[in-house]
């Protein structure tokens, strides 16, 4: 269970983090292209900013990428930065906290709660068996 949100975040990033979706895409954007872009569906390395926060966009064959495309953070039905709360605290594994008290901290529905939290369940232990570059999307983005 390690693997996800492998290094400490400082808690002045983790507050930033957990309270601004905007700040959720740069974390995603710069984890995920940390080694450069290529382009999903042609391999560019050049791109401009898509209609998304830190979305990128290929030069050539204008495929868009966002920023959480490929991460267990692809369309989240709620705010993203409510997500990285669930999933930093799971990942981290220091507090157990309910899915019942997941949806009091965040106003959220438990059913929400629920479903995502079972996602990084899922994601951590098929992590094994997924393919490399599924786990790599997910390494990728939250190993850092
Ligand atoms: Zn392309």
């Amino acid at each position: 269970m390690g693997r996800i949100f492998k290094q400490e975040l400082s808690e002045e990033h983790l507050d930033r983090l957990f309270s601004d979706d905007e700040k959720c895409l740069e974390f995603l954007a710069e984890s995920k292209w940390k080694e450069g872009f290529s382009c999903r569906k042609c391999g560019n390395a050049n791109y401009c900013s898509g209609k998304t926060p830190f979305a990128r966009r290929c030069t050539k064959c204008k495929t868009e990428e966002s920023a959480a495309a490929g991460t267990i953070f692809h369309n989240c039905k709620f705010p993203l930065h409510k997500a990285f709360y669930i999933a930093y605290t799971v990942c981290r594994g220091k507090e157990d906290i309910s899915t019942y008290e997941f949806a009091r901290r965040l106003s959220i529905r438990q059913m929400t709660c629920w479903n995502f939290k079972a996602k990084i369940r899922h994601a951590l232990d098929e992590m094994d068996s997924l393919s490399e570059n599924e786990r790599e999307s997910i390494l990728n983005i939250l190993e850092k």
